[in-house]
């Protein structure tokens, strides 16, 4: 999925700052590096700054304009220092993690950095679905264009992982609720049989247990064990009518 996010700087002028791109990208699992007509090419400091990601340096594709770069991406998200230049859709930076690593599911996205000096032009940044600002200081709010990668691409990991969570969780086999029924029949059975619910006088422990066992969100496994100890306990107490 993350190799379906790709990183477009354009129109870049300084040599250390795709290096540092690299570095920021490689720290929160991003290697497709796109540089749209770059002023320079990567050199000696872009490979020192880039620490020990200059593989993904090694790989980066060069293309000679925006259009180019996000040809085949089914989402292109632009970054603006400057908010509403133009009139259009934004996003916050935590939005356009969800966006990006949703939508990188499908096909390839990008998400797009402008020049040092001028950021992206208006003809460049109408070419882009959203617009995201990060909410820095409105007395100074341009952030150095590595730094920018850094946190749309710790968004996008964040939301990656928040996502992988879910897509786990997901996998988790929970009881059917007539499966919970028969086990608090077969709990209960064995609480009267050991003497611990008096028949007669049953009060509120079954409720309290049921309550227990939901706070638990007991898992079908779990409860397979729990069966189990319970019959364990009835070839004890002797008691067999679960
Ligand atoms: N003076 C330029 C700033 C360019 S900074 C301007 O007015 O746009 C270089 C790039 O870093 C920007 O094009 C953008 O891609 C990114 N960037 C810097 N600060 C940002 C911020 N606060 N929000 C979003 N992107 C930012």
């Amino acid at each position: 999925m993350l190799s379906n996010i790709r990183v477009v700087l354009v129109g870049t002028s300084h040599p250390g700052n795709i290096g540092s791109t690299a570095r920021a990208m490689k720290t929160m699992g991003l290697s497709n590096l796109y540089l749209a007509e770059p002023r320079v090419e990567p050199d000696g400091h872009s490979i020192a700054l880039a620490a020990g990601a200059s593989d993904i340096l090694k790989h980066l594709v060069k293309v000679d304009s925006l259009a180019e770069a996000i040809a085949d991406c089914c989402l292109v998200i632009a970054t603006s220092a400057r908010s509403r230049t133009l009139d259009w859709p934004m996003l916050e930076p935590r939005e356009a993690g969800v966006r990006l690593a949703t939508e990188a599911l499908n096909g390839p996205v990008a998400i797009v950095f402008g020049r040092e000096n001028h950021g992206l032009s208006n003809e460049e940044l109408q070419q882009c679905t959203y617009h995201v600002a990060i909410p820095a200081n409105p007395e100074y709010s341009s952030l150095n264009l590595a730094q920018a990668v850094q946190i749309i691409c710790y968004e996008t990991r964040i939301a990656h992982l928040a996502q992988k969570e879910v897509a786990e969780e997901e996998l988790t086999e929970y009881p059917l609720a007539a499966d919970q029924e028969r086990f608090f029949a077969h709990l209960e059975t064995t609480l009267l049989s050991t003497g611990f619910i008096i028949k007669n006088h049953p009060g509120q422990v079954m409720m309290k247990l049921r309550r227990l066992f939901s706070r638990a969100r007991i898992e079908s496994q779990e409860m397979n064990i729990l069966r189990g100890i319970l019959t364990s306990i009835e070839k004890v107490t002797g008691s067999k009518d679960k």
